[in-house]
């Protein structure tokens, strides 16, 4: 039995790894490599391994970096069935439609640039590609052992990250040594406590632990501090009669601000009438898909639900869905939220609130979700006294703040907990982070655990 990880390997995208025992090849997540557009299409390009010689393949949760190389590992020849659950499943067709879109205007975009020369930038995939892969979906019960062959056994449990995230895994007799193991892939690990969703399952035994290392070496804000820290950006952005733009993942972390703005409506804390724009129509999209989904939910929630409060809909919340209506959030007066994707700053609608906004001393934007390197965000968080927006320069004179306990990642400690409760544990992978981030985590892991830890590197496999 071995490992090898073809994305996501000291790197914190493009999760892609394959689990090879007894004659299969197992799949765990099919991302997109995402980060500087130019660099990530020539990434997602292609394969390092045969889409057809692989059996099945498990999604941990409906994140492109996850997800989104998955139509075109079925255009190329992936036939077996792609498990996930059931709302992982729901969130993909939005998540991976948007996806198509996005590569087809960036295809566009290059094209015009690049007229001259005898480079072409074709999408790796397109909508039908995509309708046609959900036909290869197929959910799976949280907490549920399922047979996927003779010796070979799939459970999801909840990672606590997102809405559907699970962790993957496999109780597997090996043929080779005659010898039962357990191998976990965390996926994306969340954190306890965070709004919305239910806690990481307490996973309390396995051999091997494939674990994400995003913030293997850092520590969060407290989770409580986000809540009144976002209250304060808003009041003090209000008092100057400006803007508050968030750059925001579509998928959870809107949610997540919908939900706690909403909160701080009720509570009083922020003024009541101030204008929120939703301004992204796969963000609109997957908050239906939310609705849709009340079992996943913790308690807190719950209750809202419970006094017939709908905690994503405040009453000073507008979606502009229509390009026309976006626009027109230029021309908007006074202070309001605008809320747009992408997430990491590098395309969508994002980039013209950035443009329009970002000169403007009077105005906030405000940080609130993971920036890879080499991205427009990344350059924001590291303080860039100018950036560029579409091939012009703009002078970054809003104020720029770091809402850092909106992550939905694990942070060091998290992490080194979740490691602790484990027994057994003979080895410890460790992908999806920046080399300083994971060198770092599999050093620590040594002071507190006798498993092996070790630092993926791209295609280099681990036997097990
Ligand atoms: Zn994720």
């Amino acid at each position: 039995m071995k490992i090898t990880s073809y994305g996501a390997a000291l790197e914190v995208t493009g999760s892609q790894h394959l689990l090879e025992v007894n004659g299969k090849k197992i799949l765990m997540d099919c991302g997109l490599f995402q980060g500087h557009r130019k660099l990530a299409f020539e990434k997602n390009q292609h394969f390092a391994y045969d889409p057809a010689s692989v059996d099945v393949l498990l999604v941990s949760h409906a994140h492109i970096d996850h997800t989104g190389n998955i139509p075109h590992l079925v255009k190329e020849g992936f036939k077996g069935v792609i498990y996930c659950t059931e709302a992982t499943k729901s969130l993909c067709l939005p998540m991976l439609l948007d996806s198509a879109y996005i590569q087809e205007q960036d295809a566009k975009y290059f094209s015009r640039k690049l007229k001259n020369s005898a480079l072409s930038i074709e999408p790796i995939y397109d909508a039908a590609d995509v309708e046609h892969t959900l036909e290869q979906f197929h959910e799976l019960p949280y907490d549920t052992k399922y047979k996927l062959y003779d010796g070979i056994y799939v459970t999801f449990h909840e990672a606590g990250h997102v809405l559907g995230s699970s962790m993957i895994a496999l109780d597997i007799l090996d043929q080779e040594d005659g010898k039962q193991k357990r191998l976990v892939f965390t996926g994306d690990l969340g954190r306890d406590r965070l709004p919305i969703i239910n806690d990481p399952y307490d996973l309390q035994m396995s051999d091997y632990l494939l674990i994400e290392s995003t913030y293997g070496n850092r520590k969060h804000a407290p989770i409580e501090e986000g809540v009144p820290e976002l209250a304060r950006v808003i009041n003090r952005t209000v008092k100057r009669g400006g803007k508050i733009i968030i750059p925001s993942f579509a998928f959870e972390r809107t949610q997540e601000l919908i939900y706690s703005i909403h909160l701080l409506i009720d509570q009083k804390e922020i003024p009541t009438n101030l204008p929120i724009f939703i301004d992204s129509p796969l963000a609109t999209h997957l908050t239906d898909v939310f609705k849709q989904h009340i079992e996943l939910y913790d308690e807190d929630i719950r209750e809202n639900f419970r006094l017939g409060q709908n905690p994503f809909d405040p009453r000073q919340l507008k979606h502009t869905n229509s390009v026309e209506e976006s626009k027109n959030l230029n021309f908007f007066i006074g202070p309001c939220i605008i809320i747009s994707s992408s997430g990491m700053c590098e395309a969508g609608r994002i980039r013209h609130h950035l443009k329009n906004n970002i000169e403007d001393p009077k105005n906030t934007i405000a940080i609130v979700g993971y920036m890879a390197e080499n991205t427009l965000g990344r350059k924001l968080v590291d303080g860039a006294e100018f950036i560029k927006i579409f091939d012009q320069m703009y002078k970054v004179n809003a104020e720029v703040v770091i809402l850092e306990s909106f992550s939905a990642h694990a942070d060091k400690d998290d992490l080194d907990e979740f490691i602790k409760r484990i027994k057994g544990l003979k080895k410890i992978m460790l992908v999806h982070g920046e080399p300083t981030q994971s060198e770092a985590f599999a050093e620590r892991i040594k002071t507190y655990s006798d498993a092996e830890s070790i630092v993926m590197e791209p295609e280099k496999s681990v036997k097990l």
